[in-house]
């Protein structure tokens, strides 16, 4: 009996898989598709590279760097350019530029006076109400004024999290700032302590690798090697009195000590179903609005805008159909020919859901016009590519919390269950690495406490024999 199976190989799955390896597990990681690494997927074409999904990585996450030097990917990093100088917002249809430095929103005529004065009017204000589940926008309405929530956390939240403020849950989505205010009584204050004691708030230092995020499931997809079996969609789990049997459909059948559950949220909500139903019901209950990213690269001179940053976010109050834009070349050497740069739009998320999934080419004729009216984009792109995540990003909405709980009963309730990925970590890859890390953790103390005993139900294990580089036979293809 295999120790550990692993059902999805986005970068959490591989994660975890990876870990276990190392900790001289048997593991078998299964993928519903042809390709490992999930939403990080990186193309090059032609000199230019597009991220089909996360395009850069937090650089101040411990675990996620230390994994990097041990896949020996340290000397493929590329860090943010020096162009990289501002961030930007529109505001009336034009790019308003705020440096990139804390206090870029206090020096930038972005905010009027009256709303930057109400972001100082913050460490003076009482701490307010705390009955964990308010909404981001609440939060900083209450902190800092409806004008910073409408115009700086409304744009954030559109281009972080693909989400309207109001709709996420503030402890769930920016926990070390409803912290601070529980701890400090503002947050201001406790930015302001944070600094004096030497605990810096983390500038948020972006890196990726000289061949996109792809880099990172594809190194440990390569160190993983025959442990991972890729186009098996697994349909259903069983859990019996001392492990688990994996259903992969006509791809056969396996069974195992311990399962991870490393998939989107509706999928693990599905398998849950025949083992926990309200942990089932509370993963099912998790959206992910639909997203698309729309890649086009052009020649320097055919884009007017200085692209001196990463790039922009709009707030939805300026109705645009683009939620946010990354200037990719200016980010990172690599990602565009000499003399050429390379621009990513995203639309959807839960603002506009039914716009992600328009026709490839509705698309682009948005993001055209789009980048013509606020980057001064002329002629034709000299490439164009479309990716559409009908599953996009799971949002911490109202309610996350209570959801996270009944999960996190099932890992307690059910011995051998076990379940990460980018709803209970947040959705940087970097701390999707976090939590897989800690999952295996816990599996491999798991198995030292439960020794390994046969099954007692005499499954039918009807899969074909799998030929595994030490020759034993196992129920999968
Ligand atoms: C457009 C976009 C932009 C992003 N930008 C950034 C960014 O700049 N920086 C950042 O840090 N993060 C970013 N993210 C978030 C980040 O990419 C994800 O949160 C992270 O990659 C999720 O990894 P995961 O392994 O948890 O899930 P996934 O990548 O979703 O992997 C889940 C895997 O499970 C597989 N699976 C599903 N069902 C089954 C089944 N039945 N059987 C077997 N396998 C199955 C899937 O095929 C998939 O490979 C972005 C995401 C998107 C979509």
């Amino acid at each position: 009996m295999i120790d550990t199976v692993i059902i999805g190989g986005g970068v959490s799955g591989l994660t975890v898989a990876y870990e276990l390896m190392h900790k001289g597990r048997d593991v078998v990681l299964l993928e519903r598709q042809v390709a490992v690494g999930g939403n990080a997927v990186s193309e090059r074409i032609g000199g230019f590279l597009m991220e089909h999904g996360p395009s850069s990585l937090n650089a101040t996450v411990e675990s996620a760097n230390h994994l990097s030097t041990r896949l020996g990917l340290d000397d493929e990093q590329v860090f943010l350019g020096k162009s990289v100088k501002y961030r930007y917002l529109t505001k009336g249809g034009r790019l308003s530029e705020i440096s990139t430095h804390p206090l870029g929103f206090f020096t930038s005529s972005y905010l009027s006076p009256r709303g930057r004065l109400a972001i100082a009017a913050e460490l003076l204000k009482p701490a307010g109400r705390d009955d964990g589940d308010e909404s981001v926008d609440a939060f900083c309405r209450r902190r800092f004024g409806a004008e910073f929530a409408e115009r700086v956390i409304d744009p954030l939240t559109g281009g972080l999290f693909a989400a309207h403020s109001s709709e996420l849950c503030a402890e769930a989505t920016f926990p070390a700032l409803v912290n601070m205010e529980r701890q400090y009584r503002s947050v201001v204050a406790g930015a302001i302590k944070r600094r004096m004691t030497g605990r810096k708030m983390p500038a948020r230092r972006l890196y990726s690798w000289q061949n996109g995020i792809g880099t990172l499931p594809m190194a440990l997809s390569a160190a993983l090697n025959d442990r991972i079996r890729t186009g098996v969609a697994v349909n259903r789990i069983e859990a019996r009195p001392n492990g688990f049997y994996v259903d992969g459909g006509s791809a056969g059948t396996l069974e195992a000590r311990s399962v991870v559950l490393a998939t989107q949220p509706h999928v693990a909500g599905t398998l849950l179903e025949t083992i926990k139903k309200d942990a089932a019901a509370a993963a099912l209950d998790i959206p992910a609005p639909p997203i698309a990213v729309v890649f086009m690269g052009f020649r320097r001179n055919q884009v007017a805008h200085p692209l001196q940053g990463l790039g922009y976010l709009t707030a939805s109050g300026e109705d645009r159909p683009v939620s946010g834009a990354l200037f990719a070349s200016s980010m990172f050497a690599g990602r565009a020919p000499p003399g050429h740069v390379a621009i990513s739009a995203y639309v959807g998320g839960s603002r506009a859901p039914d716009l992600a999934l328009q026709p490839a080419k509705v698309l682009v004729d948005i993001v055209t016009k789009e980048f013509r009216d606020i980057l001064g984009t002329r002629g034709e792109p000299q490439l164009v590519r479309v990716r559409q995540w009908p599953r996009g990003l799971p949002q911490t909405s109202l309610g996350h919390q209570s959801r996270m709980a009944a999960l996190a009963d099932a890992e307690d309730t059910v011995p051998g269950l076990f379940l990460t990925g980018n709803y209970f970590s947040g959705p940087g890859v970097a701390a999707c690495v976090t939590r897989a890390i800690e999952a295996a953790g816990r599996i491999d103390g798991y198995l030292d406490s439960n020794a390994a005993a046969p099954f007692t139900a005499a499954g039918q294990l009807g899969g074909l024999p799998h030929r595994t580089s030490s020759g034993s036979s196992r129920n999968f293809v």
